[in-house]
């Protein structure tokens, strides 16, 4: 899962929130992701979502968390899955997430959204993968899934709503990392890359194969770098590029060591709710006991315990925590990337 940067006003709601929780240690669900499925109508070969199937949470009962969120102070919203189209109440649970004024991104294969989309109002950002080029996407995913992709892209440009690609740093997909920038231009939409999961529950059995050689990963971040700095769409903020390459071991996504100020704060200001209602502090870790139908969500988030690790490079993750910690770099950058979004209207 890669979320995606917040619009100016969440923005300021998430570092008012976070400066909240610095001031008391008062533990605040400012961003959750909802996983509304793990039903999948795609196969992605890294991907052990739709491989683990679970019960799924009524529309009422995530119209009620919802609300419960709302009165609690969330600001941002991550409806992913598995397929979130798959379900049929999904533009009702993002017209409840549009009334309580949340920034809601939803996170999809993009497969069947031309025909949803004038559903969806109300949305801040859809995020599709884009692996690179036809055969490289396809071989990814599956035959036919690049046009079905770029015509989701397209549809939810046209619809305005805002659109970021997500891209593995894989060893298939390495040397598409330009190829998917230039799009990304192509089509106003900025470009999030994120290294492959080997492990934990987001990870299939065949995860290991797409993880590159250190020396390629590290060339490429060093490419993002620059074509950030240069001011390409990269969906990713200097720091966290910096961070990347300074991290010891890219195979070890995961560390149990506090890293400076991507200290983790899952748990604490952002946290993630399964499809059967199970409460986990973040996606790639979901190892919470308690959901939502029998404990309740106050109930569950406060007994969220801390996690196996520290800090990380999840791209989702990695930003939050450099959020929620208040680095002033990433603050800066995202009011920066805030602001140019309200002069072109979109926020
Ligand atoms: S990455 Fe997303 S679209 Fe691909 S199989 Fe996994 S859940 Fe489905
Ligand atoms: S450091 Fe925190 S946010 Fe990152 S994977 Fe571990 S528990 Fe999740």
């Amino acid at each position: 899962m890669v979320s995606a940067m917040p619009a100016m006003r969440g923005l300021v709601k998430s570092a008012a929130g976070a400066a909240r929780f610095r001031l008391t240690g008062r533990r605040v669900p400012l961003a959750v992701t909802l996983v509304l499925t793990h039903r999948c109508n795609t196969s992605c070969g890294p991907c052990g979502v739709p491989l683990q199937p679970r019960g799924e949470l009524e529309a009422a009962e995530w119209l009620e968390l919802i609300d419960q969120l709302a009165r609690l102070g969330t600001t941002r919203l991550v409806i992913t899955g598995g397929e979130p189209l798959l379900r049929p109440d999904l533009a009702a649970i993002v017209a409840r997430c549009a009334e309580h004024g949340m920034w809601t991104v939803l996170e999809t294969s993009g497969h069947d959204l031309p025909d949803r989309i004038g559903e969806l109002g109300g949305l801040g950002r859809v995020m599709i993968p884009l692996h690179g080029p036809r055969a490289v996407h396809d071989a990814m995913v599956e035959p036919g899934a690049f046009d079905r992709g770029v015509a989701a892209v397209e549809a939810a440009r046209s619809a305005g709503i805002r659109v970021g690609t997500v891209t593995l740093l894989a060893r298939s997909t390495l040397s598409s990392v330009d190829w998917v920038l230039d799009f990304a231009e192509q089509h106003g939409a900025e470009a999030a890359f994120q290294l492959v999961a080997m492990r934990g529950w987001v990870a299939s059995r065949g995860a290991r194969r797409e993880v590159a050689d250190d020396d390629e990963l590290r060339r490429a971040l060093r490419g993002l770098l620059e074509a950030r700095m240069a001011g390409r769409p990269v969906a990713m903020s200097e720091k966290l590029l910096r961070s990347m390459l300074s991290w010891p071991d890219l195979a070890v996504p995961f560390s149990d060591v506090d890293h400076e100020d991507l200290r983790c704060m899952a748990g604490q200001t952002f946290c993630t709710v399964g499809a059967d209602g199970v409460v986990s502090g973040c996606l790639p870790q979901s190892s919470g006991t308690m959901n939502v139908r029998d404990h309740g969500f106050d109930a569950a988030f406060a007994g969220l315990r801390d996690g196996s690790c520290r800090s990380c490079t999840d791209t989702a993750c990695a930003e939050a925590n450099f959020l929620y910690n208040l680095n002033t770099p990433v603050v800066l950058e995202l009011a920066r990337a805030g602001l140019r979004s309200r002069l072109r209207g979109e926020a």
